[in-house]
Formats: C-alpha cells, sequence, structure tokens
C-alpha cells in the first residue's frame, strides 16, 4: 500500500476544465502543489495551477513532463486517450487508473462490463450499419436511443428515434460513424447519482443520493436529498459501492442511475472522476467529492462525508448568461455562486453554477425556482427536443 502523500507533494491533473480547476483548489487548500495539462492556455485551471502544461493531449512528451513532475496523477474527464495515461502509469501511479477509462469512455465496453457484473441495465444493442441499427431497433422496439459509442456527452451523439419514419431520416443521414449502441428510451420517474470513493485499503464511503434534472440532456439541477423512498436510496447507494469495488478503483466513482416509471434502478453511466452533480459538495458537504478525491489517490484516511442539510445546485450555462443578473442572483440568501472564468461563451457550454442552502428542502425549492427565473429557465424541455439532438462531436 501507498505511503500517505503529504504536503508539499505534487498533483498532476489531466485537463483544465472546470473540474480540474476545482480539484487543485482543494488540493492547494490541503498543501498540495499542482501540474495541470490541458492544451488551452486560457483554461479554467489556468489561473490556478502552480504548473501549466500547455501541449495537445496527443503529445507523448507532455505525458513524459506530466509523469515526471506529478507524485500522483488523475484526470478529469473520459475522453483522454487510454495510451496517453498508460504512459504516464509507466512512471507514476494514475487514480482512477487507465483500466476504469477504457471502459468508461466506451458506452459498450461500458454497458457489456456492467452486465458481465450483474448490475442492471437498460435493454441494449450494438450496431455498426445502418442495416444492423434496423436489426437493433426491431429486436428493441420503439422508442429507442442512438448513441455513439465513443465521444458523447451532455447528450451529444444522441438521437431518439420514436418510430419507423425517424429511423428512415436517421439512416438516409449518412452518418460515418464506426459503431452506434441503440438503447430502449426508457420513462423515466427520475434520475440519480451516486458518488463513491475507495481509498488504496479498499475502505469504501459514498454521499448522499443525489437527484438529478437534465434539460436538453445536460443536467440542469440537482437536489440533495434526492426525493425517493428509502428502500431505493439504499439500494442505488449499494449499487455505486458495488460498482467502485468491482471495478478495483481508487479515487472516486460517479454512477449515474435511472429510476423508471415502475420503481426500478438502473446503471446508465459510470464516470471515474469528480461529477457535474458533486458540486454541491463543494459548499454543503462536510466534504468535498473534489477532497474525496486528493484524499483517496494521496492515500490519506477518507471519512464518510455528511450534507450539511437539505441543497441543490443549479448550472449556469453560456444561454443563461445573458438573462443573469449577478446581484440580484447574490440577494438570494444562503446561495453561493461558482463561475468558471471561461472566455468562450456557447449556448450549451457550462460556464458555472450556484449551490441553494436552506432551512427545509420546500425553502430549497422556492430559491431554486427564483433562480431559475433568474437565468431564463421555466419550463422542462420537452421530450421531442431530444430528436435533434445528433451532433458528433
Ligand atoms: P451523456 O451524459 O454522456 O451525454 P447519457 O447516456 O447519460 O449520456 O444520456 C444523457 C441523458 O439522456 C440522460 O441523463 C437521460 O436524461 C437521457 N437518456 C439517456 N439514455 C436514456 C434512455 N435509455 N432512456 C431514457 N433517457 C435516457
Ligand atoms: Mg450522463
Amino acid at each position: 500500500m501507498m505511503r500517505p502523500l503529504l504536503p508539499p507533494a505534487t498533483i498532476g491533473v489531466i485537463g483544465g476544465g472546470q473540474l480540474g480547476m476545482m480539484t487543485i483548489r482543494e488540493a492547494h487548500r490541503m498543501g498540495f502543489r499542482s501540474i495541470v495539462w490541458d492544451p488551452d492556455p486560457e483554461c479554467p485551471a489556468a489561473r490556478l495551477a502552480d504548473t501549466l502544461l500547455t501541449a495537445p493531449f496527443s503529445d507523448p512528451s507532455a505525458a513524459h513532463k506530466l509523469a515526471e513532475s506529478s507524485n500522483v496523477v488523475t484526470y478529469e474527464f473520459e475522453s483522454i486517450d487510454p495510451g496517453m495515461v498508460e504512459l504516464v502509469e509507466n512512471t507514476r501511479p494514475v487514480f482512477p487508473g487507465s483500466r476504469i477509462l477504457r471502459i468508461a469512455r466506451h458506452r459498450r465496453l461500458e454497458k457489456e462490463a456492467l452486465q458481465k457484473a450483474g448490475f442492471p441495465v437498460v435493454p441494449f444493442a450494438i450496431a455498426g450499419t445502418t442495416n444492423e441499427l434496423r436489426e437493433a431497433t426491431k429486436q428493441i422496439g420503439f422508442p429507442v436511443v442512438v448513441k455513439t459509442t465513443t465521444a458523447g456527452y451532455d447528450g451529444k451523439g444522441q438521437a431518439v428515434l420514436e418510430n419507423e419514419a425517424d429511423l428512415t431520416s436517421f439512416c438516409s443521414e449518412g452518418k460515418d460513424v464506426p459503431e452506434w449502441i441503440v438503447e430502449q428510451f426508457l420513462p423515466l420517474l427520475v434520475e440519480v447519482s451516486v458518488i463513491a470513493v475507495r481509498g488504496h485499503d479498499g475502505a469504501v464511503t459514498a454521499f448522499p443520493v443525489i437527484e438529478n434534472e437534465h434539460r436538453e440532456n445536460i443536467l440542469h439541477l440537482s437536489r440533495i436529498p434526492a426525493r425517493i423512498t428509502d428502500a431505493l436510496r439504499a439500494e442505488a447507494g449499494k449499487l455505486a459501492i458495488s460498482a467502485i469495488t468491482h471495478f478495483d478503483i481508487v479515487g472516486i466513482l460517479c454512477v449515474e442511475m435511472f429510476v423508471t416509471k415502475n420503481g426500478t434502478l438502473l446503471v446508465n453511466e459510470l464516470a471515474p472522476r469528480p461529477h457535474n452533480s458533486g458540486h454541491f459538495s463543494l459548499d454543503a458537504s462536510t466534504m468535498s467529492q473534489f477532497e474525496a478525491l486528493i484524499r483517496t489517490i494521496g492515500g490519506l484516511p477518507v471519512q464518510k462525508p455528511r450534507p450539511l442539510g437539505p441543497c441543490a445546485m443549479v448550472n449556469i450555462l453560456g444561454k443563461h448568461l445573458k438573462h443573469l443578473d449577478l446581484v440580484k442572483l447574490q440577494k438570494i440568501p444562503e446561495t453561493k455562486i461558482h463561475l468558471y472564468g471561461k472566455k468562450r461563451i456557447e449556448p450549451k457550454r457550462k460556464m458555472g453554477h450556484v449551490t441553494i442552502l436552506g432551512a427545509s428542502e420546500e425553502e430549497v425549492g422556492k430559491k431554486v425556482e427564483q433562480i431559475q427565473e433568474l437565468i431564463g429557465e421555466k419550463s422542462p424541455a420537452s421530450r421531442s427536443e431530444r430528436r435533434h439532438s445528433f451532433s458528433i462531436q
């Protein structure tokens, strides 16, 4: 087992977006130094990193440099080439390592691994050609959601097909994708996530179950506690802990789950890194997901995080910024605004978030509504919006 990592050791982070930025902010608070690898010299973490390694993610010399300059390495996103992570691993420990990365970044490998291990997942089939897509759709039955097996996030690379006509127009668009996963498009009661935490010694714990509302496939709102039964909450926590243990992960693992209309819990996705739904933990928990990550990868003792009370988190996207009166927002008591300092504003780009605390779930709910009004987010997204969401980036 690794000796505990103590300051002024250096934490290396692959990716300098907001997740990397929040990770090193917590690392600095705990006395550690940081080196961040990102191709963008103006990435959110650039303002904080002790050292910024500005190089494309495909540059092996950057992987060597990161390894040489760090005591332990982690990553903030899954679309990194696992081969690059292996290069780092040849010199330095990376937690979570390249093994879970290979699985979590590939929707087929992820679903197959989950299914093989006995985790409940949505019925799915794989297709490599439009003929296979037709076959897969027949097997699963409409409505289906078609997803590219790699490079998708925030609903990118996904389309919902409700009927034969949708399928025909989807196939006629001549998309050049090597592999699709076709999933049954389920009517959901609610979506939840659990962030599980696991140390070098195999000790596990988890954050409370988070209830998530997506709009246009992007996380819009998270609430803690999740408004599901105690039994489902316990089951969700167990599933997340079983998953982090099964995949032998040191670090944190966010398990996204569906609660179907008939009350069944299914595992949707795995994210072996800090997760947007866990941002509440910075302001409303005895330990944040970022501290949990630093502690676990550094071989430090991990404690069970306890939420400080009912809370919520609302994401601020580029399209919200034009509505947002920051002064008005900060008049709402017990809210904390986080802005990531991104220069390029795009309608669906995550620019920041707000954490909302309150004495009761009802009070938090009222403040959430006030914030939604301030950012121009009122009516829930309709299911049909998903049809137009296919874009491979
Ligand atoms: P990503 O988060 O990587 O974009 P997901 O697979 O988590 O991809 O899909 C994004 C969102 O789309 C989910 O959070 C959920 O709201 C919806 N969704 C995805 N797959 C299904 C499904 N099979 N049935 C119902 N809703 C789905
Ligand atoms: Mg997801």
